[in-house]
Parts: C-alpha cells; structure tokens; sequence
C-alpha cells in the first residue's frame, strides 16, 4: 500500500499508542454570533504548521523526537450542546488513555466539552471577550457563554486580555472570576501578570484556552469577532511558555483563516510552543 497524504499537524508523526500529546480539531462553527469561518481554522493551522522548522530553538527540542499524534477533525454535529458532548467524549478517551489533550478550533464553544473531560481545578483563558452570557441566541453553549459555562464546573477561573463584554458580564467577572484586562495586562506587564497567576495555580491542575481574538485584530485579523486594542503576539507566546509545565489541557481556538494566514501562524506556533514547553517540563 502507497502511503497517502494527509494534512495533519506537523511532526505529529507518532501513533496513538506511543503518544503523549494528542491534537485533534474541531471544525464547529455553528454558533458564530458575526462572521463565520472558523470552522476552516483547524486545517489552516495544520497547513501552516508545515512551514516550521522541526527544532525548537528556544528549548532546543525537536519535534521529531517528541511522540505527538494528530486524530484528524471531529465529524461535528450541529447541535451546540451535542458538539459539547462529542468533545467531551474524545477528550475523556484521550485523557484516560494517559495523553494530554491539544485541541485545535472552531469555535470556543469546543472548550466547554474539553473542560469538562479533563477536569481542571483552575481555568485560564486569554479572551478579548467575557464569554459569560448565560444564554445567547437561545442556546447556554454558544461561542459568547463558554467561561459562564466553565464556571459552573471549575473552582477557579482566571481570564486575561479581556476588553468586551456588557456590564452584567463585567459584573460576574469582577466577582466571579481574576480578571485581566487587556488594558491590565499592558499596564502591569505580562510577566508580573503571569507571576500572580502561577501564584494563584499553585499545585493544583489548570487548563489553558487560548481564544484568537485576544490578541490585538490589527496584528491577527483572521478572527469572527474582532477587537482591537488587544494583547500581542507575543504576550501570548509568554503566557504559553509559563504556563505549559502547569496545565493538563490545551487548546487554541477561534481562528477563522480569511486573513494572510497570520492568525493560523501564531496559532500553530503556540501550539508547538506549548508541546514543547510540556514536554520539555515533564521529562
Ligand atoms: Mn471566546
Ligand atoms: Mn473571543
């Protein structure tokens, strides 16, 4: 038999058996409140992947030695609430099967399963946007009310680069959540920003959800709800590489691939880079 080719994550080359990272992607973007198109976000990034270099300059690692497998897309059902469910199940195998989850989006709606499967104690996302609509479009598991929904499971939930959201949101957010702003963020600086969040993390199990849009629309502007005034590229590669060691699941969503394919890039890096800094970290 001929091997075919198959678009999948760079370097993700290992079998299901021997890995210890499992990417999967999320085509879903049934619940899109503005433009739609992330649904093409996780075959993007695969693309994209393929540009880089196999070696990881900044931990010395290359990929090719670390047992990476890439499952291929969720056939998505359309259902919000049952995508959720669709997700929860695959990340409930991966997780039980010892693999770190790596999930690749679509719309953040996704997370909502991821969450639920790995169980973190603490939540972490990077979000222009609150997400913490109880309800949107008549569904609770729309795009805008997914750390409303994390924060009915989780203990703890911290959100960084946020700068949207109506005054109820920023209401719960203030009492319900840590929150950074995008503002925050570009005043204090992210590693002070990181500094305290690592602090609050502690020992216990986190999840980090990397939304798109939380970085500034005028350097990533492949992205379904746009803001401006945001967190840069390379605030979140800071975030990635603090917070890689400490978390069990990983995921970057939200890219919508109708720009020059720098939302895809940045969002193919993070995850080697968070591969990277996990793998370099557990060893
Ligand atoms: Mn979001
Ligand atoms: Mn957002």
């Amino acid at each position: 038999m001929h091997e075919l080719a198959h678009i999948h994550f760079a370097d993700a080359d290992a079998s299901y058996e021997d890995a210890r990272y499992a990417i999967f992607g999320v085509p879903y973007d049934s619940t899109t409140s503005f433009r739609p198109g992330t649904r093409f976000g996780p075959r993007a990034i695969r693309e994209i992947s393929l540009n880089f270099e196999s070696y990881e300059p900044s931990t010395g690692i290359d990929f090719c030695e670390v047992p990476v497998t890439d499952l291929g897309d969720l056939g998505v059902s359309r259902l919000p609430e049952d995508l959720v469910g669709q997700v929860t199940d695959v990340t409930i195998d991966i997780v039980g099967d010892g693999k770190v989850p790596v999930m690749l989006g679509g719309e953040h709606t996704a997370t909502v399963g991821a969450v639920r499967a790995v169980a973190p104690e603490v939540y972490v996302v990077c979000d222009a946007h609150l997400d913490l609509r109880d309800e949107l479009d008549g569904t609770p598991y729309s795009h805008g009310c997914v750390t409303r929904r994390v924060l009915e499971t989780v203990e703890d939930v911290i959100i960084i680069g946020a700068r949207s959201g109506d005054a109820e949101q920023f209401a719960v957010a203030t009492e319900e959540t840590q929150l950074y702003t995008a503002d925050a963020v570009r005043e204090r600086g992210i590693t002070a920003v990181l500094a305290e969040v690592l602090g609050e993390i502690g020992e216990r199990k986190a999840y980090l959800s990397i939304d798109a849009d939380a970085i500034d629309c005028c350097f990533t502007p492949g992205l379904g709800t746009p803001e401006p005034f945001g967190m840069t590229p390379l605030d979140i590669r800071e975030v990635v590489r603090t917070l890689a060691p400490h978390v069990a699941g990983f995921d970057y969503v939200e890219v919508a691939p109708f720009d020059s394919g720098q939302t895809a890039a940045v969002a193919a890096q993070m995850v080697r880079e968070f591969i990277a800094r996990h793998w370099v970290a557990g060893r």
